[in-house]
C-alpha cells in the first residue's frame, strides 16, 4: 500500500492551515497557501525558493502540454549552454540596456579572478543568436525552428514574490528564424494561442491577448504580443507569457543571412517566446480560498482522495477504498487513499483542503451496507452520495464540470474586474476598487511615462496598501468600437486604440 504523496507529519497538531484571509489580507494569504500546501519552500538566498512535488508536478503537466504543442508547430528541442560572453551580451544594444540591470556575473573561479567575467542567461537571444549565423546560409536552412527548456536568471531588484518574479526561474524559449516577416509573425500568432490554450484548457484561467505599448515590449523586439490575466484579489495584472516578433534586428547585429532563391543576400525575420513557472504563482492566486489551494483537476497531482470513516477497528471501510482507488486508477484518474491511522477524519479533510484536491470520496459504516459513498468538491464544498459501481463515471464527469466551473467563475470575476473609463477623473476610484481599466488612448510614450507618475503620486501617503503605478498591459486584440473623434482619457488627444491600464505585478 503507497502512503499519500505528501507524506505523513510526525504530529497532526504541527501542520497549519491558512489562518489568513484571501480578501484583507492577501500577502500573508499567499505565503501560507504556497507553503502549508507544500508548494514552496525559502530559499536563503532571497528571491530563489524550491518547487516541491506538489508544484512541480503541475510544472511537469504545463510543460508536456506546451511541449508537445511547440514540437506540432514543427519545433524542435535542443539545449545551449547557461554562459553568456559579455561581448555576445553587448552586441544588440536596446536588448542590453533592457537587461543590464539584471543581469547576474560570474566573476571568480575558486581564489582567481576570471579574466573576463561572464554572465548568467537573462534570456537566450545573445547565446543562440552566433550559432543561427553559423547554420543559415541559404533559404533551404528556414524555417529554422528551435525551442530550449532551460532556468534563466534575472536579479531583479524589485520584491521577489515566488512563482511571479523569482531571481532564477524555469521555461520554455521558442527561437525561430524566418524568410519572411509574415512567417515570423504566424510563429509569434501560434505560440500566444498555445500559450492561451494552456492557460484555459490546463489551469483554468482566462486571459487577455493583446500587444504590449512601446514602452513595455521585450527590450530589442520590433513589437511584443502578451497574455495578461486579472488577480481579482488584488485587482492586478499580471503578464502570464509573451511571444516578440523580433524584426531583423538580431539578425543584423548577429549577422543572419541567407541567400533567396534568386541567390540575393537577405537578412532573416525572427521570433522569440516564452512562458515560466509564473504560471503557477497566477494559477494558485486566482483560484485559492481562505481554505487553501484549489487545483484545477487537469493538473492537480491527486485529483481524488479517499478517506474511510471507520468506527474504530473495522478495516472495511478502508478496504473498500483501495478498492476504489484501483477502479478509478484503471480509468486514468489520479486518486489516492489516506489511510495514515493518526489522522482523525476530519483532520485529513482540512488537509486537503489545503492541498487543493478537486474531489474527496467518503466511505463510512452507512456507505458499506448501502454500496455507496460520498463525493465532496473542493471547489464550492457541495456534497452527493453515488453508487460505488457508478463512481469513476461519475468522477470522470465531474472534474470536467469543476474545470469548466473554475474557468467560469474566474471569467466572470475577470470581466467585473474591468471598467471602461473614457476620462482620467475617474481612474484612481477604479484603482481603488480593485479594477483594471480599460480607456481609449493616444498611445505616445510620453503619456504612458505621466500615467505612471500621476498614478502614483495619487496613490501615495494615505493608502500605502494601495499603492504602486498604473501602467499600460496591453492593447487588447479585442477592440470594442472606437468611434471616430474619441479622444484619449489621458491627453485630450485623439485616441489611436482601447488600451488596457492596471496595477501590475
Ligand atoms: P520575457 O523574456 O521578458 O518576455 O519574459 C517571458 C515571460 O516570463 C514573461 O511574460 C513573464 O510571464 C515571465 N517572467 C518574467 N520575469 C519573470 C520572473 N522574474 N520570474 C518568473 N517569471 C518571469
Amino acid at each position: 500500500k503507497g502512503g499519500p504523496t505528501s507524506g505523513p507529519r510526525a504530529n497532526p497538531k504541527d501542520t497549519k492551515g491558512v489562518s489568513a484571509s484571501k480578501a484583507t489580507d492577501f500577502a500573508t494569504w499567499y505565503t501560507q497557501v504556497i507553503t502549508r500546501g507544500e508548494m514552496i519552500e525559502y530559499h536563503d538566498i532571497s528571491g530563489c525558493y524550491v518547487l516541491r512535488p506538489w508544484s512541480f508536478f503541475i510544472w511537469e503537466e504545463i510543460s508536456r502540454m506546451l511541449d508537445a504543442g511547440i514540437k506540432d508547430l514543427g519545433v524542435q528541442n535542443a539545449y545551449f549552454p547557461c554562459f553568456v560572453s559579455q561581448e555576445m551580451l553587448e552586441v544588440e544594444k536596446s536588448h542590453l540596456e533592457g537587461f543590464a540591470p539584471e543581469v547576474a556575473w560570474v566573476t571568480r573561479s575558486g581564489e582567481s579572478q576570471l579574466a573576463k567575467p561572464i554572465a548568467l542567461r537573462p534570456t537566450s537571444e545573445t547565446i543562440m543568436y552566433p550559432f543561427f549565423a553559423k547554420w543559415i546560409r541559404s533559404h533551404r536552412d528556414l524555417p529554422l525552428k528551435l525551442n530550449q527548456w532551460a532556468n534563466v536568471v534575472r536579479w531583479e531588484f524589485r520584491q521577489p514574490t515566488p512563482f511571479l518574479r523569482t531571481r532564477e526561474f524555469l521555461w520554455q524559449e521558442g527561437h525561430t528564424a524566418h524568410a519572411t516577416a509574415e512567417e515570423a509573425q504566424e510563429m509569434v500568432d501560434a505560440a500566444l494561442e498555445l500559450y492561451e490554450r494552456t492557460y484555459t484548457e490546463l489551469l483554468a484561467v482566462p486571459v487577455l491577448k493583446g500587444m504590449k505599448s512601446e514602452e513595455e515590449k521585450f527590450a530589442g523586439s520590433l513589437h511584443s504580443q502578451t497574455l495578461e490575466v486579472f488577480i481579482p484579489a488584488t485587482g492586478r495584472g499580471i503578464q502570464a507569457a509573451t511571444s516578440h516578433h523580433l524584426g531583423q534586428k538580431f539578425a543584423e547585429m548577429f549577422g543572419i543571412h541567407f541567400e533567396d532563391d534568386s541567390g540575393r543576400r537577405q537578412l532573416v525575420h525572427q521570433s522569440s517566446w516564452g512562458m515560466t513557472t509564473r504560471s503557477l504563482g497566477i494559477m494558485i492566486m486566482v483560484h485559492g480560498d481562505d481554505k487553501g489551494l484549489v487545483l484545477p483537476p487537469r493538473v492537480a497531482p491527486v485529483q481524488v482522495v479517499l478517506i474511510p470513516i471507520a468506527s474504530k477497528g473495522d478495516a472495511a471501510g478502508e478496504f473498500k477504498c483501495w478498492q476504489l482507488m484501483e477502479e478509478l486508477k484503471l480509468h486514468g484518474i489520479r486518486a489516492e487513499v489516506d489511510a495514515r491511522g493518526n489522522y482523525t477524519p476530519g483532520w485529513k479533510f482540512n488537509w486537503w483542503e489545503l492541498k487543493g484536491v478537486p474531489l474527496r470520496v467518503e466511505v463510512g459504516p452507512r456507505d458499506l451496507d448501502r454500496g455507496t459513498c460520498r463525493v465532496v468538491r473542493r471547489l464550492d464544498g457541495s456534497k452527493k452520495d453515488v453508487e460505488q459501481s457508478q463512481l469513476a463515471a461519475i468522477v470522470r464527469d465531474d472534474l470536467k464540470d469543476i474545470h469548466a466551473a473554475m474557468l467560469r467563475k474566474a471569467t466572470e470575476e475577470r470581466d467585473a474586474g474591468i471598467a471602461k473609463v473614457m476620462d482620467w477623473s475617474e481612474v484612481v476610484p477604479m484603482l481603488k476598487q480593485k479594477k483594471l481599466i480599460l480607456a481609449p488612448w493616444c498611445e505616445t510614450a510620453a503619456s504612458e511615462l505621466l500615467i505612471r507618475r500621476r498614478t502614483k503620486e495619487a496613490e501615495d501617503g494615505k493608502e500605502a496598501a494601495l499603492t504602486g503605478a498604473m501602467k499600460s498591459l496591453c492593447l487588447p486584440f479585442d477592440q470594442p468600437p472606437l468611434p471616430s473623434g474619441t479622444k484619449c482619457f489621458f491627453t485630450g488627444e485623439p485616441a489611436r486604440r482601447w488600451c488596457l491600464f492596471g496595477r501590475s505585478y
